[in-house]
């Protein structure tokens, strides 16, 4: 069994810069307020401008006092700098100087998915289908969505990785909404040989942690698909993973959705009100449904990370176009309608049954 080193390797087996704390310190004017740009489980992001590049990055301070603060920091710098992907933030640096750990990446401008789906702003737009697709899925023109981050970590990485905390707040969107996944503090390095899992201390975010992984400890690949296909979820309803505002098993997306799934008739019930009807009615079935397969209780019956980008890549390049597709609400006469066409297509949504993915598409 492989685990994530517990020691810094060489340092010239990084491909990341070394920063010295005094360049950092300049770059962000000495961690001023205004360019604090948020704060993880791990310690506050401020945005930067390096001297003399000029290249504008984001910042990350480490918690001095997490405990855990030396050992992730070493996880998140081993693991990052050895990927390259378009769909994964870029890790640029780090800096240890000291008590002090910081980590550089590249800047994302538009921020985290999580804000623009549950922190309404005035200066912002509501996320319309096709960009809500984009992000998880790609554009279609070459540029690929937080699926394909994902894809990467668990099949191109040599050891994989289980990336282990995907959620909203980790998918960092840059111009024209190209997501990429974040923050690898958590990352494990996979399974090796004929090991189908890694046991860990359970840890990730309530809400998007699988129930298997949650309740031995055994952390799979399919406890990443999990966590995914509850990001597809709130991509589609709007709704948070763990909404406390709600009661009883409203609260919890999975809950609440599991019995819509049952019913077909129920499905326009899902999409996001703040769409407005404004989807395709065939896209809004096909994403619910590659949601339902990744949240099923057994892990096996999951499908793997590569079928998903196949299903979704199929998902795509079914556009919302308003001249073709009508504004859809719920119960009325041409939704029905058009739920029955697809509904007599193969697939069907029941909770435990035997559908493949590859039928979706
Ligand atoms: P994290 O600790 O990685 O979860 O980051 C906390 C918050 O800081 C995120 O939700 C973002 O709003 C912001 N943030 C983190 N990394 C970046 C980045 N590379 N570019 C822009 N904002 C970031």
């Amino acid at each position: 069994r492989r685990t994530a080193p517990d020691s810094a390797p060489e340092s010239d087996s990084f491909k990341a810069r070394k920063f010295t704390l005094a360049e950092l310190v300049d770059a962000t004017e000495n961690f001023k307020a205004e360019y604090f740009l948020g704060e993880g489980g791990f310690g506050k992001v401020y945005k930067g401008r390096l001297q003399g590049t000029g290249e504008v990055v984001a910042i990350k301070q480490l918690d001095r006092n997490g405990g855990q603060g030396i050992r992730e920091f070493v996880v998140e710098v081993l693991t990052l700098s050895n990927a390259e992907h378009p769909n994964l933030v870029k890790l640029i640096g780090y800096c240890a100087e000291g008590d002090q750990r910081l980590l550089v990446y590249e800047y994302m401008p538009l921020g985290s998915l999580e804000d623009h789906l549950h922190v309404r702003r005035a200066s912002r737009k509501v996320l319309d289908w096709n960009t809500r697709m984009k992000i998880v899925a790609g554009g279609g023109e070459g540029v690929a969505g937080a699926a394909k981050g994902l894809e990467y970590l668990h099949n191109k990485m040599k050891p994989p990785v289980i990336y282990r905390d995907l959620k909203c707040s980790n998918i960092l969107l840059g111009e024209g909404y190209h997501a990429k996944l974040s923050d690898f503090g958590l990352a494990k390095v996979g399974p090796s040989g004929d090991q189908t899992h890694v046991s860990t201390r359970v840890m990730g975010t309530y809400g998007y942690c699988a129930p298997d992984y949650a309740l031995t400890g055994q952390l799979t690949f399919k406890s990443d698909i999990y966590s995914f296909g509850v990001v597809l979820l709130e991509i589609v309803t709007g709704r948070r993973a763990i909404d406390n505002r709600r009661t009883g098993p409203e609260q919890s997306i999975v809950e609440w959705a599991k019995p819509l799934f049952k019913d077909r008739k129920k499905f326009f019930q899902m999409a996001d009100p703040a769409l407005e009807g404004q989807y395709p009615v065939r896209g809004l079935y096909q994403a619910l449904a590659i949601a339902a397969m990744c949240i099923q209780e057994q892990p096996n019956m999951r499908p793997q990370i590569a079928d998903i980008v196949n299903a979704l890549n199929y998902l795509v390049s079914q556009k919302y176009d308003p001249k073709i597709h009508p504004i859809q609400s719920p119960g009325s006469v041409h939704s029905s309608r058009s739920l029955k066409r697809d509904s007599e297509e193969k697939f069907d949504l029941g909770f435990g049954n035997e559908e493949k993915l590859e039928d979706l598409v």
